[in-house]
């Protein structure tokens, strides 16, 4: 049992995370964030603002990837993340991919385009 004679008292127990790590959860927690702003935008519109906001869903989107953006930067800047030197050429293969999947929803009939 943990608490008694092993050193442990919770009083005293603090919990240590690296820098690193501390911007690990960030990451996590900003990805958690871009999609809760998606999945409102869905549900409400991307040009809706929330009561009690000044920014539409589309900004607050936006927002969040900037947010998210800075994190990733970070942990280039540390070097816990490499981001890859060919990023344009990884984005625009996987923007070619996205449309390869746009044209096989098409044919079935599962994507009407804006
Ligand atoms: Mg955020």
């Amino acid at each position: 049992m943990m608490g008694r004679g092993c050193g442990y008292h919770p009083r005293l127990f603090k919990f240590h995370m690296t820098r690193t790590e501390h911007l690990l959860v960030i990451l996590a927690e900003e990805c958690g964030e871009v999609a809760q702003r998606a999945a409102k935008a869905l549900r409400f519109s991307l040009e809706q603002i929330e009561p009690g906001q000044t920014l539409t869903n589309a900004d607050r989107i936006s927002r969040e990837i900037a947010d998210l953006w800075a994190v990733i930067e970070m942990l280039d800047d540390t070097g816990a993340l490499r981001m890859p030197v060919n990023s344009r050429e990884l984005v625009a293969k996987k923007r070619a991919r996205i449309e390869e999947y746009f044209k096989l929803s098409r044919e079935l009939g599962t994507l009407e385009d804006d």
